[in-house]
């Protein structure tokens, strides 16, 4: 691990600041990679090290830092980027810090540590009347550290926006070992620079995100999720565009493509729907707001040229957002595997990406499904592979590579929501430019000027 300091030597030193039991060696297998397992990622690392409080981290680091030890920050390791992968060095494991620091319903904001896991944070709010609206999708497994780290995403991150917007303040460990505070529990801040925005969404290579103050909002009433079927692409993707015209404002707009619902669709709350491309949208608001608010959106959705509209009520509403969340794993079920991107381009755009994506994979002879949150232009684009075939992960690959290309050459992103991690890091400085480059690797520089964090990723 360092020259001239043994494993042996190196395990006590670290023992000794967080306890014997919580220092892993060899790192469990479990630690090596993430939730792009299914990729064949999986990394290495010399000791899985679980501090329980924000000095731990700051020791540990101190340590790591006297003796050139890379340190990989994990979360709950839902990440799909392989930002949470290490590449040598220790594992910094965050599940120990998972205490309730202040709980302020009055106030609407809670201080949490970085550990807590996304669905236990939301439960918490929940119980007094109170919401946490992002909603990443593995919301039991992944941690509210991991949320702000890759400034996770999800369904209705469209009217709520991604979880930076919902932090007010983070506590992060930075190199050489020392804790710092960027904002708290202040609602407006706009002294300095906003490191509460560049450690958001930083993916563990500028410090680790030990606690975060979060702003909650009092709980909707009521959602009420709508569904509609278009015949094509090219109909559902102008019939997102009609919707956001129509000056209504709901809470998500996602689509599902026609490959995808075939695959998916026969047992859609409300359903089986006809084949084609879905639309799901949601209004919100008290019980009388929802119930309009639906039907202006069934309204517009109906304009738009709808051949199938369905109105989940009751337990179907909760239904209908499980069938949404299965997408993934069921996709993933048809051949077994799949390699998926997330790219984002301008919503003008989708249409021209979904059928981009499908051209690709018809070019390089791969099974194409997409699906996403249409309403910010964020594709899951997906090229359905054969676990072990070689081949087939070969040509998966390729399209992988084609559609990084394809986003920014229609002025998107080659990530909208899971980050760079080790998977996209060759293609960032395409997307960033010389400027760009130069900004990210001085801002890198000026957090940790050793390269220690993450190292190989960003
Ligand atoms: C089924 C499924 C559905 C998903 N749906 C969505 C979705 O809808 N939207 C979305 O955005 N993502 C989604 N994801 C991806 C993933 O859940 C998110 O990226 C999540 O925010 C990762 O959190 P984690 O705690 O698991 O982080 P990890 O995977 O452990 O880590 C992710 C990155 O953050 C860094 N990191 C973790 N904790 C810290 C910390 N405390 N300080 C500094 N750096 C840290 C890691 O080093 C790594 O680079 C999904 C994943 C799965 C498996």
């Amino acid at each position: 691990m360092m020259a001239g300091v043994t494993v042996e030597e190196h395990h006590q030193a670290l023992a000794a600041i967080v306890g014997a039991g919580n220092v892993l060696s060899p790192a469990p297998r479990e630690y090596l990679s993430d939730g792009t397992l299914g990729r064949g990622l999986e990394g290495q690392a010399d000791a899985v090290v679980l501090p329980g409080s924000a000095e731990e981290v700051a020791a540990v680091m101190r340590y790591c830092d006297a003796h050139d030890v890379a340190i990989t920050t994990r979360g709950g390791g839902t990440g799909f980027a392989g930002g949470a992968v290490p590449q040598g060095g220790i594992v910094l494991a965050t599940g120990r810090m998972a205490r309730v620091r202040a709980f302020d319903p009055l106030l609407w904001r809670i201080h949490v540590e970085a550990g807590v896991p996304t669905a236990e944070l939301r439960r918490i709010a929940r119980g007094s009347g109170l919401w946490f609206p992002p909603d990443p999708g593995a919301a039991e497994q992944s941690q509210i550290g991991g949320n702000v780290a890759t400034n996770a995403g999800g369904p209705h991150a469209f009217k709520y926006g991604t979880t930076r917007a919902w932090v007010t303040g983070i506590e992060a460990v930075i190199p050489p070992g020392e804790i710092v505070t960027a904002g708290g529990p202040v609602r407006k801040d706009v002294a300095g620079y906003d490191l509460v925005g560049l450690l958001a969404g930083s993916e563990g290579t500028l410090g680790i995100v030990t606690a975060v103050w979060l702003r909650l909002i009092p709980a909707v009433e009521a959602s009420l999720p709508i569904a509609a079927v278009y015949p094509d692409a090219a109909a559902g993707c102008a019939a997102v565009e009609a919707l956001m015209g129509s000056g209504i404002f709901p809470a998500c707009i996602e689509y599902v493509d026609p490959p995808a619902l075939a695959a998916t669709g026969h047992d859609l709350p409300g359903g089986p729907p006809p084949d084609g491309f879905l639309v799901i949208s949601e209004a919100d608001g008290s019980e009388a707001e929802a119930t309009a608010g639906r039907e202006a959106l069934r309204d517009a959705l109906a304009g738009a040229g709808a051949t199938w509209i369905a109105t989940p009520d009751g337990d179907d509403v909760a239904a209908l957002w499980r069938w949404r969340d299965a997408i993934s794993p069921r996709i993933t079920a048809v051949r077994g595997g799949k390699l998926a991107e997330d790219i984002a381009v301008p919503v003008d755009r989708l249409a021209d990406a979904i059928r981009g994506s499908a051209e690709i994979g018809m070019r390089h002879g791969v099974d194409t499904m997409s699906w996403g949150h249409a309403g910010d232009g964020n594709l899951h684009s997906s090229f359905l592979v054969s676990p072990g075939d070689a081949g087939d992960n070969a040509r998966a690959e390729a399209a992988c590579e084609e559609l990084f290309d394809l986003a920014l050459a229609l002025g998107g992103t080659i990530t909208g929501e899971h980050g760079i991690g080790l998977l996209k890091r060759s293609h960032l400085a395409e997307q960033l430019g010389p400027a760009g480059q130069r900004l990210n690797a001085e801002i890198k520089r000026a957090f940790d000027p050793k390269g220690l964090l993450n190292p190989g990723k960003g």
